[in-house]
């Protein structure tokens, strides 16, 4: 396959596993993030792509052919990090023709390579700067333009923006996908934000504890979570302990529901998004009775709490901020479940 492959890849750091047979397939031209919480392994699996690190087993191939002990410098792979790690002491057009200078490249080419990647990152300009005289905003592109300047095969990113606002990082992020679309490389990008990797990913690769739960774009991610893990990590949801009855019914806290997917009779647990719960006055057949616990406010939408009899903990419902004057402190509900937008967990 074209592409960058990596199969069965271990790695063990003396007796602790970092990373349990990781298998992945990506396609040239993909963004794909590596997201997970802190010590999940991300940063490891990155490295060992890079070549910075070894795997204590598996294989890494691209585009069909097996690089696993191939050199980092031999790998021609572009990297950002955390760090920058720009050179203080060299100008922004030096630091960007830093590679092109070791293989040799004349003056003159140097020079109109600086000049594209600096079209390229809106900074026209300012290659004659020192990197002191930067902001973060411009460091950070410039780093990303060093690190395209021999048009790499893959573009890795390990967590750059973490050190930006949040207004700067959410403008970087739109930035970085702009680029990635724009010139068509594939990119793989470390981030512990999962807002960053849904805005910016076309495939999200989701992990824990040194393995992949599950791998899918960034939409299906949300709306189908593989396992509690995933449905609680990405975005908020409601898991709810319930027993089927057979035939798409499901009891709840002593109420019931119905869940079409619901699985044979027994024990089980299902993931709901508050924007998928609906507030109505009148019990269905589909409604579990409660009263208002809390409300907050997000922007467009209030985040409301509702204590359903017989249940342990709330369920969180996304109400649309115009609705805000029947929200009262302890008016009795009836929250409705619509069993499609359910998720049936394993
Ligand atoms: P992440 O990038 O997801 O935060 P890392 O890949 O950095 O996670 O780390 C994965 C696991 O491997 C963690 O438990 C970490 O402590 C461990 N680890 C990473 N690098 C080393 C190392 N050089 N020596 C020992 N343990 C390491």
């Amino acid at each position: 396959m074209s592409g960058l492959v990596i199969r069965e890849i271990h790695k063990t750091y003396g007796p602790v596993p970092a990373l349990s047979n990781i298998s992945l397939d990506v396609e040239n031209g993909k963004f794909l993030c590596l997201l997970g919480p802190s010590g999940c392994g991300k940063s490891t699996l990155l490295r060992i792509i890079a070549g910075l690190d070894d795997a204590s087993k598996g294989q890494i191939l691209l585009d069909g052919r097996d690089i696993t002990k191939v050199p980092t410098h031999q790998r021609n792979f572009g990297m950002v990090f955390q760090s920058l790690a720009l050179f203080p002491h060299l100008s922004v057009g030096e630091n960007i023709a830093f590679a092109l200078s070791i293989r040799g490249a004349s003056r003159e080419v140097q020079k109109r390579e600086v000049e594209r990647l600096l079209e390229l990152m809106h900074l026209p300009g300012i290659a004659e700067r020192s990197i002191l005289q930067l902001s973060g905003g411009q460091r950070q592109r410039v780093a990303i333009a060093r690190a395209l300047a021999l048009k790499p095969k893959l573009f890795l990113l390990d967590e750059p923006m973490s050190a930006l606002d949040a207004k700067l990082r959410e403008a970087m992020q739109v930035e970085l996908k702009r680029l990635q679309q724009e010139l068509g490389i594939t990119t793989l990008l470390v981030t512990h934000d999962q807002k960053e990797a849904m805005t910016t990913a076309d495939l999200v690769v989701l992990m824990s504890g040194g393995v992949i739960q599950q791998v899918a774009p960034p939409l299906e991610m949300y709306r189908k979570p593989a396992n509690a893990f995933v449905a609680q990590f990405i975005g908020a949801t409601n898991l709810i302990g319930a027993r089927s009855l057979g035939g798409g019914r499901v009891e709840v806290a002593g109420g019931t529901v119905g869940i079409e997917q619901a699985p044979p009779p027994g024990p089980f647990t299902f993931s709901v998004r508050p924007e998928d719960l609906h507030l109505q006055d009148n019990e269905s057949s589909s409604s579990l009775a409660g009263r208002i616990a809390f409300t907050r406010h997000l922007g467009a939408s209030i985040e409301v709490n509702v204590a359903v009899d017989g249940m342990d903990k709330d369920l969180v419902v996304a109400v649309p901020a115009r609705e805000e004057s029947s929200l009262s402190i302890g008016r009795p509900v009836h929250v409705h479940v619509n069993g499609a937008t359910c998720v049936v967990l394993r």
